[in-house]
């Protein structure tokens, strides 16, 4: 058996067209276009390389993105006044926060301190709890919501099916359990205490990968014809490598997300459409940038 791919790339691509034109109408209606405030605490690399990749992709659909770099030294004062100043500019429609902060700056500031409605990444748990409770009015993480994204455009329904979600962070794994749970699947959520991992995932119609260790899905663990998304991004040898053993999934099962190439671009995608979504919202409330 060959899988077939889930394109992430090319979907997201189509997404990219199609939100540009939502912009386009958006600021015909209201006169501002939507935009995203990008924080970063120090110049780590793989974190600036990944803010320009923002900017980059919101300027090509319209959308303003400002970035802001804090000295790595700041202090927890200079970050809430920068996170209030945020919440407080209409002209910025949702703010991310570069995570990991510096060891001083604990993350639970920026939960405590950032506007629930600009919250894109769905990482408040005013969003957390209304994603929990089904409540339409969740901003939902981005990654999680790019996998669900891939599943419903290729038409892959997940009513009555058992679904088995490897991982359980609050930015990835637990949203996308929720999120298959939603839509009906029986959920079962393993983690790097339970004992048996291939006797779960071996049972999985959809098998959902977010570890962060390269290969840990081989080809066994795997239901023959099940659809597999593979979240994980590790850089094995120089190369981006998944959390599934890509080439063996691609002879067992019947669905397929490649890395790179399947779930990262719709990463990206989803936060434009949060912010969209956000910017909508806030422009109902009689926002007026
Ligand atoms: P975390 O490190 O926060 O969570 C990893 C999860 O994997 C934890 O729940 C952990 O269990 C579980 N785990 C660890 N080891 C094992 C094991 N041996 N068996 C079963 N479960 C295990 O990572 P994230 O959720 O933030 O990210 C996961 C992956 O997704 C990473 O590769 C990351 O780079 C990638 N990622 C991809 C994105 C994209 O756009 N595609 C965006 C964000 C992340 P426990 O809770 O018990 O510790």
């Amino acid at each position: 058996m060959t899988a077939q791919i889930l394109d992430g790339r090319a979907l997201a691509k189509t997404m990219r067209g199609e939100i540009a034109q939502e912009v386009e109408r958006f600021h015909g209606e209201h006169g501002w276009v939507p935009g995203i405030a990008v924080v970063q605490v120090g110049e780590d690399p793989a974190s600036s390389w990944y803010v320009k990749q923002i900017a980059r992709s919101f300027g090509a659909v319209g959308m303003r993105c400002t970035q802001h770099t804090l000295p790595a030294d700041a202090s927890a004062d200079d970050l809430a006044a920068l996170l209030r100043t945020l919440n407080a500019d209409p002209r910025t429609n949702g703010v991310i926060v570069q995570m990991p902060l510096p060891d001083h700056l604990p993350s639970t500031l920026v939960t405590d301190l950032l506007d629930p409605a600009k919250d894109v990444d769905g990482i408040h748990p005013l969003n957390a709890g209304r994603l929990m409770q089904q409540s339409g009015e969740a901003l939902v993480p981005a990654t999680p919501a790019g996998g669900m994204e891939i599943l419903a455009r290729y038409g892959i329904a997940l009513r009555g099916r058992h679904a088995v979600m490897v991982g359980r962070s609050n930015i990835v794994g637990r949203p996308m359990a929720l999120l298959m749970l939603h839509q009906h699947a029986t959920v079962t959520i393993c983690h790097s205490r339970t004992p048996d991992l291939g006797a779960m995932t071996r049972q999985a119609d959809i098998l959902v990968a977010a570890v962060g260790r390269p290969k840990i899905i081989t080809g066994d663990m795997i239901r023959p014809g099940a659809v597999v998304i593979d979240f994980g991004v590790n850089v094995v040898e120089g190369a981006l490598a998944g959390d599934v053993d890509t080439e063996a999934a691609m002879e067992v099962a019947g669905y397929v997300t490649p890395v790179p190439g399947g779930t990262g671009p719709m990463t990206n995608v989803m936060l434009m459409e949060n912010t969209l979504t956000a910017a909508k919202r806030q422009a109902t409330q009689a926002h007026t940038p």
